[in-house]
């Protein structure tokens, strides 16, 4: 019995942001439900996979409805100038709820730490550039928005990622901004509320 309770806490560590303690409470709310809840839960998780996929063009993840593009990025209301470069899914959600931007997303896939020795970056900056190069192409793209949480980690994929485009795309014209200091320091975008959002964006800089 302990040891399916030890299993569990481990799979839920390696959540976002879940601690040991946590982890371990997550497994105690499941033994207090009951087994219809641990059904749709367990047949949640596993139909996941199967029903969604993973945009080709932001790399945002939705249900598989037979296309190949999400709903933002083949809605064509959005406004194609504007393209905000963003951590994760959970910020396109997040964003999108509180409704106060209207351009497209890509979703980077993570953040650069600062120290950078030996860690194997998994970030699509290969996948930006690329994307760049190709909108840049099409005359569509006017500015793009560094959309990262306000932490040492979120400043630092900012840097990185102007430091980047200048290298790959050197002279282009097109306008790099990042969102204003709406968010204060420390500021999950994920976790911002609408108005907080909508200042940072009128006051990107
Ligand atoms: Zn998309």
């Amino acid at each position: 019995m302990n040891d399916s309770i030890e299993k569990l806490a481990e799979l839920f560590r390696a959540f976002p942001g879940i601690g040991e303690r946590q982890a371990r409470r997550f497994v105690y709310f499941l033994l207090s439900k009951d087994k219809g809840y641990l059904e749709s839960l367990t047949n949640g998780i596993s139909e996941l996979k199967k029903n969604a996929r993973q945009c080709e063009n932001c790399f945002r993840f939705f249900t598989d409805d037979g296309h190949e593009e999400c709903d933002i990025c083949s809605n064509s209301k959005r406004n194609k100038n504007i393209l905000m470069i963003v951590e994760k899914d959970a910020d396109v959600s997040s964003l999108e709820k509180s409704r106060v931007f209207s351009g497209k997303y890509f979703i980077f896939g993570g953040t650069v730490p600062i120290i950078l020795k030996d860690t194997p970056l998994n970030v699509r900056i290969h996948e930006l550039i690329k994307k760049l190069r190709l909108l840049l192409k099409n005359e569509d793209l006017k500015e793009i928005i560094l959309g990262f949480s306000l932490t040492p980690a979120g400043d630092h994929t900012d840097t990185y990622i102007r430091e980047e485009i200048n290298r790959a795309l050197p002279n282009i014209k097109l306008i790099i901004s990042s969102l204003g200091r709406g968010l204060s320091t420390g500021t999950e975008l994920e976790y911002s509320d609408k108005e907080t959002l909508k200042s940072a964006l009128e006051n990107r800089h």
